[in-house]
């Protein structure tokens, strides 16, 4: 791939790192995305007076893909790396689970539900090839190692928390995926849990790939939200909601896998009919910066089923409150589905007032006075569900559209959803790409 003419249609992670490559093989290559700046769901805001990632952001020692784009944009060597802590919320308190010694002490297991814990655990980060377990309902894989005590207590509270009632649908993939992560993110022989943030966070980065991107003379052009792309005659053409149109001799599509059907209508039947079926998880989030620190643990497990949270993120575990105006910034994330509209549709009061109520009874010292700033943000398409046999679903990346490719986060198939994993796809794609 050489000397074309491209355009990516999409400018988050996905996008930036295909634009990346394409742009350093000597591509023509032309960024179009719907928003005002490019980042996708990394993309920072304003909340008060500082500027950080919409969504929390951590990078973890074994995101080898992101670190290494991170060296090229000279910004890997300002990665903080910060030892964490993470928290179980369970029966009205809160538990440290950061280390062998608070797994043994973690009042609501006994020691043989423990064990088979750990066990599950251990085992699972040990398996290399999670596509087997695609066949596999999450329920039933955890039952059998873990029994069906430990399932009731930890394991189900916390698929609900993440995946609400869809979870009955979901593979044991999803919880490999996430053990895997969860296991890489401890240092080998240390056992201790570190993630990095880029001081500055994911703004940092986005200036520094899109500067990168321009020096090698790519285009991002934001605003531009692709309307229909059509395939004739050897060319791809993008048509705008602008009315405005590109023609291209490729083009990559990075969008989710719900908004393909729309961009793209001329594609098969079976190949529309595979995007619509592809369910997708969004997230709701509120930002918000704390006159005091909400605890220890960067990550706390919920598994209340009253909590209408899916956990609880204290940002401030890695980040000093000194380089946000002595604040305490976390994040109260919850997933629900795509199709949710009635989650979607819940106004930022309403978001506040339940959220705030929340917290007052998970920490009966929080005063709605400590609330500083509170901002909520929304995604619909973020993470495709690993339902059973998933990969099997997927339409294939080159599309009967002559010059038309789909690469997005849905091909994520050994992993869970980050921009690590993400970047995974991109890099697998371009050797296919290169290869055509
Ligand atoms: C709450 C949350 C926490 C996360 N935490 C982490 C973490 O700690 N570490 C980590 O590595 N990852 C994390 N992630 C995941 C990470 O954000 C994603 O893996 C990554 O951003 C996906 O990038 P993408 O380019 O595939 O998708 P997106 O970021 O969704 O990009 C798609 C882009 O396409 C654009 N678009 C859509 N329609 C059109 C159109 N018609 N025309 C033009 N453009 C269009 C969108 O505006 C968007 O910019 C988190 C995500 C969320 C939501």
């Amino acid at each position: 791939m050489k000397h074309l003419n491209i355009g990516i249609v999409g400018g988050g992670f996905m996008g930036l790192t295909l634009a990346l490559r394409l742009s350093q093989w000597g591509n023509r290559v032309t960024i179009l995305e719907s928003s005002d700046q490019i980042g996708g769901l990394a993309s920072p805001w304003r909340l008060d007076d500082i500027s950080w990632d919409r969504f929390y952001h951590v990078i973890s020692l074994s995101d080898l893909n992101l670190r290494g784009i991170l060296r090229e944009l000279g910004l890997e060597d300002s990665i903080r790396w910060v030892e964490t802590k993470a928290g179980f919320y369970t029966a009205g308190k809160f538990y440290s689970m950061s280390n062998a010694w608070d797994f043994l002490r973690f009042p609501p297991l006994n020691i043989a539900e423990k064990l088979r814990l750990g066990s599950t655990i251990f085992f699972g980060s040990k398996i290399k090839d999670g596509l087997p377990l695609e066949a596999i309902p999450v329920e039933a894989w955890l039952r059998k190692w873990s029994g069906s005590g430990t399932y009731e207590k930890i394991w189900r509270p916390l698929l609900k928390a993440k995946l609400g009632d869809a979870y009955q649908r979901v593979s044991a993939f999803f919880i490999w995926a996430y053990i895997r992560r969860m296991y890489q993110a401890r240092q080998t022989g240390l056992k201790k849990e570190m993630f990095g943030y880029v001081p500055g966070g994911y703004a940092k980065i986005i200036a520094a790939f899109q500067s990168k991107l321009q020096q090698l003379g790519a285009e991002c052009c934001v605003g531009c939200p692709v309307q229909e792309i059509t395939s004739s005659a050897g060319q791809v053409r993008v048509s705008h909601g602008n009315g405005s149109a590109n023609a291209f001799d490729r083009v990559l599509v990075t969008v989710p896998s719900p908004l393909i059907p729309r961009i793209c209508p001329t594609l098969s039947e079976t190949e529309l009919a595979g995007y619509r079926a592809c369910e997708y998880l969004g997230v709701i989030c509120s930002s918000l910066l704390l006159r005091r620190n909400l605890g220890p643990y960067y990550v706390t497990n919920i598994t209340e089923e009253w909590v209408p949270l899916t956990g609880i993120i204290n940002f401030s575990a890695l980040l000093p409150p000194e380089e946000i105006g002595g604040r305490y910034l976390v994040y109260l994330p919850k997933y629900v589905l795509a199709t949710d509209d009635a989650a979607f549709a819940e106004s930022d009061d309403a978001i506040r007032q339940r959220v705030l109520t929340v917290l007052q009874r998970m920490y009966p010292d929080f005063r709605s006075e400590d609330v500083l700033a509170f901002q909520t943000a929304r995604a619909r398409n973020v993470m495709a569900l690993p339902t059973l046999n998933y990969s099997a679903t997927i339409p294939p990346a080159k599309t009967s559209l002559p010059g038309v490719y789909v690469v997005n986060s849905a091909q994520i198939t050994k992993g869970v959803l980050n921009i690590n994993e993400t970047m995974n796809v991109a890099l697998a794609a371009l050797q296919w790409l290169a290869e055509e």
